[in-house]
C-alpha cells in the first residue's frame, strides 16, 4: 500500500494547484474516480464528486483541492520515511495528503471487495481563501448526514474538537497629511489613530479568541505625517452569539472611538467567513473511529483549533463531519513535510472504519 499512496501522492504534486486554478488536479481526479468505477460529476464551483453506491448510512469524505501559494508542480524529495519539497515551492501535502488517503482507501475497498457504505468523495476547490468550494457544495441529492475532511491540523489521527470562528476585517482610516515640523494642529495622523485604539492583538478573552492585524500600510515618505492607513485583520474565536457579537463590535468601537478623538475619518468592513464548530465525542461516527484507532492499539485524541478548514462550512450546512489530521507539518511553507506511514495509518484506518459500519 505504501508504493501506491507515494505514486499517487507524487502524481498530484506534479500539478500546479493554486486556490482558483485547481483544474489540472480536478481533471486528474475526474479520470481517476471515473477509471475506479465512481459516478463523477464536476459542479459549477469546480468541486469534484464522486459517488460509489454501497450499503447502510451514506458517508462524505472531503479534502481540498487547492494550495497556498506557490503551489506550483514539483517532485517531491524523499528522505527515509518522510516527503518534502525540493526547497523551489511547498510540498503541498495539504492537502494532497488528504486526497491520496481517501483516494487509496477507496481503492483498497474496490479491490478486495470489503463492504462498505455509499461513500460520497467531494473533493473541494479555494479552500485555502475562504472555504468557497465547501461553502458551494451541494450534496443534497446522495442524502449523506455525516463525513470526514482529511486536513492537516495535528498529529496523524488526531480529531478536532473544535474549529474557531474566523472572521477578516479591513479598516480605513482617512486623516489630514501634514509636515512633521509645521503645525501638527494643521494634520490627523493616521497612525496615530490606529495607536490610540489600544487594540490588544494576540490572545483574548482566556485563550478563548485570537485578534490579529495582519498588515498596515500608511504613509508616503519618512518626513510626512501620514493621512491615511489601511489595515487587514482578522479575529478567530471559539465564541458564539452574543460573546462574538460583543468581541467584534469592540474592535469595530476600538477603531470608531479612536478616529472620533481625533478627527479622523474610518471606514470599518467585517466578514464572517468561517462558523465555529464543536465535536461531540458521542457522534456515531467518532466513535466508530475511535474503535478503530483502539483495536490497534493506538491512542485516541480530540484537540481544538484556531485553523478553519472545509468542515467549518460543512457543519454549518449541518453536515456532521469531523477533521482527522493527516500529520502534516509546517505546511504553507517551503519546509513542509509529510510521513509516509501517517499517510499508510490513516488510510488503513479510514477502511477499517468503513468496513465497521452498519450496512
Ligand atoms: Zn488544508
Amino acid at each position: 500500500m505504501k508504493e501506491a499512496i507515494e505514486r499517487t501522492f507524487r502524481e498530484l504534486a506534479a500539478f500546479n494547484s493554486p486556490s482558483k486554478n485547481e483544474v489540472r488536479v480536478a481533471s486528474y481526479l475526474q479520470e481517476q474516480l471515473t477509471t475506479m468505477g465512481l459516478e463523477v460529476k464536476v459542479d459549477d464551483f469546480g468541486n469534484v464528486i464522486g459517488y460509489l453506491s454501497g450499503r447502510g448510512e451514506s458517508i462524505l469524505l472531503n479534502a481540498h483541492m487547492d494550495g497556498v501559494p506557490p503551489a506550483k508542480g514539483h517532485i517531491p524529495v524523499k528522505e527515509g520515511d518522510v516527503l518534502r519539497s525540493d526547497g523551489s515551492t511547498n510540498l503541498r501535502a495539504d492537502d494532497i495528503a488528504g486526497i491520496t488517503i481517501i483516494l487509496e482507501a477507496t481503492i483498497t475497498i474496490i479491490e478486495g471487495k470489503k463492504k462498505h457504505p455509499p461513500l460520497v468523495l467531494a473533493f473541494t476547490a479555494q479552500e485555502e481563501i475562504g472555504l468557497w468550494g465547501a461553502k458551494a457544495l451541494d450534496v443534497t441529492e446522495y442524502d449523506v448526514n455525516q463525513g470526514i475532511v482529511f486536513d492537516n491540523a495535528f498529529g496523524a489521527g488526531t480529531v478536532v474538537s473544535k474549529g474557531a470562528c474566523y472572521v477578516a476585517f479591513d479598516v480605513e482610516i482617512k486623516g489630514k497629511e501634514t509636515h512633521p515640523g509645521k503645525d501638527l494642529s494643521q494634520g490627523v495622523n493616521a497612525v496615530k489613530v490606529l495607536l490610540d485604539t489600544g487594540i490588544q492583538v494576540g490572545e483574548a478573552d482566556k485563550g478563548q479568541t485570537r485578534v490579529n492585524i495582519g498588515t498596515v500600510s500608511a504613509g508616503k515618505a519618512r518626513n510626512v505625517v501620514p493621512g491615511n492607513a489601511t489595515i487587514q485583520g482578522e479575529i478567530r474565536s471559539f465564541l458564539t452569539g452574543d460573546k462574538l457579537s460583543g468581541r467584534l463590535s469592540e474592535v469595530e468601537m476600538a477603531f470608531k472611538n479612536a478616529a472620533s478623538r481625533n478627527g479622523a475619518q474610518v471606514e470599518f468592513t467585517q466578514k464572517q467567513l468561517a462558523f465555529a464548530y464543536k465535536v461531540d465525542e458521542d457522534e456515531p461516527l467518532v466513535q466508530k473511529y475511535k474503535e478503530v484507532v483502539g483495536a490497534r492499539g493506538g491512542e485516541f485524541e480530540m484537540a481544538e483549533t484556531f485553523v478553519a478548514s472545509d468542515a467549518n462550512a460543512l457543519r454549518e450546512k449541518g453536515l456532521k463531519v469531523f477533521v482527522i489530521s493527516t500529520g502534516v507539518e509546517s505546511e504553507h511553507s517551503v519546509n513542509e513535510t509529510v510521513k509516509l506511514s501517517d499517510m499508510e495509518q490513516l488510510t488503513s484506518d479510514l477502511v477499517a472504519l468503513l468496513e465497521l459500519l452498519p450496512q
